[in-house]
């Protein structure tokens, strides 16, 4: 039995920080890989584990760039690089090709169109790739935002991507095997929370109401000390969750 492997490219909520890029994971199982998030920094550190043409497809959360700017350096590599021009499938909500497109002033026959194969995906869609399978959810977040609930060999994972209380990510990580979860800021819920992130207490809370998963931290602001992040969600969780790190490979 071939097993489900997380790898943490890069966690950091909102823009790379010292040793950590932003948000980025493969999700691995038999002979398929899929790059979840390709938040900056997250292609060199994919680079340094694989060859980035071995990678089946893309997930891209949403256009936030701390989740989609190494699309453009995928690109630059796969239409110029030694791969050569292989289409990769690119599954995104609405909305999120024509920033991108833009900017690389991509129009009509651009490589960036021959290198990357565009699928608008959104709540309740499914796709396969190779032995995994992903369905999808829309999350509370300012822009159109995938969750997603990969499934291989029986096992599954959910990834929140950006949410703030609400949306489908809930009902999406239901029962899951591993809850990969943001957990942007701490404190409690107040005047000053954003409405479109989670704070890690609420995390926690997500992750105990998803069943047996066992909940994993990421998305955490570098401007908030990570220990209380995981400090406060343990209240609600119930017990320590994990934290999302560079290079943290879990079987899922
Ligand atoms: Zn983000
Ligand atoms: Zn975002």
């Amino acid at each position: 039995m071939f097993s489900v492997e997380l790898t943490v490219l890069g966690s950091s909520g909102g823009c790379a920080s010292p040793g950590n890029p932003a948000s980025g994971y493969l999700i691995t199982h038999h002979h398929t890989t899929i790059w979840c998030d390709a938040g900056p920094g997250t292609f060199m550190a994919l680079m340094e584990i694989m060859d980035p043409g071995d990678v089946d497809a893309i997930v891209v959360s949403h256009v936030h760039t701390d989740h989609c700017a190494d699309v453009i350096a995928f690109y630059g590599y796969m239409a110029y690089g030694p791969s050569g021009t292989i289409s990769v499938p690119v599954y995104l909500p609405e909305g999120a090709i024509e920033p991108m497109a833009a900017f690389v002033r991509a129009e009509g026959e651009h490589a960036f169109y021959l290198a990357l194969d565009f699928r608008t995906v959104g709540g309740g869609d499914e796709a396969v790739i190779g032995d995994i399978a992903m369905s999808f959810a829309s999350t509370h977040h300012s822009v159109p935002t995938i969750a997603t609930r990969f499934v291989a060999g029986g096992r599954s994972l959910a990834y929140s991507a950006d949410t703030g209380p609400g949306g489908g990510f809930p009902d999406l990580a239901r029962g899951a095997d591993v809850v990969l979860c943001e957990a942007t800021g701490i404190g409690d819920r107040g005047l000053q929370s954003y409405e479109y992130h989670l704070n890690a207490a609420e995390a926690g809370a997500l992750g105990a109401a998803s069943g047996n998963g066992r909940l994993i931290l990421t998305h955490v602001s570098p401007t908030v000390d990570a220990r209380l992040a995981v400090a406060e969600a343990a209240v609600t969780y119930g017990s320590e969750p994990e934290l999302a790190v560079p290079g943290l490979t879990v079987t899922v």
